[in-house]
């Protein structure tokens, strides 16, 4: 495989950089081996700036650009754990959506973990970049949408994961109704300062919710933009 960067990564992004952040993140509670050697595996140094990269093995949020940011390595585990908890080893999810594409490094770390991904971005700079990325990373299972993931992707619904990663003030209905039975949606919901990560699975008759601990993302918003 040839890529045009750096994809396993010297010095600060080197091997020992990402064992340290694996061991982090098993201190801190993530017991899904698969989700580890997961993010072990995912250069998350291309998906921030060249100027941070040096940083992107640490256990920190980063700005992407465009005044938004990747969430910091134990939430995008905490988030992939919770999604694919139900799953065999080797198994996949059918089908999931995501909300909230920003640079990719999320759905490059859940790709592996279903069939397919459907990723919408309400920011046409960011979904521009994580295309490029993805598709240089030859993650092919994923399709990107510029959109406002509000209403979801009625289309390709139901999903037997949703996945968002901005924070609304409520749970949008319209995701609650795309969510197969069976199905888990992990979402952050409240206004900043005081938001909380929720587990949602479909069952026969309604919908169960788990509360996973307080979070910090940036809001849900509605429309689109460049
Ligand atoms: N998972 C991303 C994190 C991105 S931050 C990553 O790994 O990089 C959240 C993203 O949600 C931002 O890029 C923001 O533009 C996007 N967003 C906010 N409201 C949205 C909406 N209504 N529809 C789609 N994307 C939205």
């Amino acid at each position: 495989m040839r890529y045009g960067r750096d994809v396993r990564g010297v010095g600060m992004t080197s091997e020992r950089t990402r064992d340290r952040l694996i061991r982090r993140l098993k201190r801190e509670g993530i017991g899904n081996d698969a989700v580890l050697a997961r993010i072990r595996e995912v250069p998350r140094h291309l998906f921030v700036d060249e100027a941070l990269a040096s940083r992107a093995y640490e256990d920190v949020a980063l700005p992407i650009g465009s005044r938004q940011t990747i969430s910091q390595p134990y939430i995008v585990a905490l988030m992939t754990e919770a999604l694919v908890r139900d799953l065999k080893p080797g198994d996949k999810l059918r089908r999931v959506l995501e909300i909230g594409t920003g640079c990719g490094y999320q759905t490059a770390v859940a790709a592996p973990f279903a069939q397919h991904i459907f990723s919408m971005e309400r920011l046409l700079s960011l979904i521009t970049r994580a295309q490029k990325l993805l598709k240089e990373l030859e993650i092919s299972n994923v399709s990107l949408r510029h959109g406002d993931g509000l209403g979801g992707w009625k289309a390709q619904a139901p999903f037997q994961g949703i996945i968002v990663t901005a924070a609304p003030a409520d749970v949008p209905g319209e995701l609650l109704e795309q969510l197969d039975e069976g199905g888990r949606m992990v979402i952050p919901v409240g206004a900043h300062g005081g938001q909380s990560l929720q587990c949602i699975t479909r069952t026969a008759d309604g919908y169960r919710r788990e509360p996973l601990g307080a979070v910090s993302f940036v809001p849900l918003l509605p429309g689109t933009g460049n």
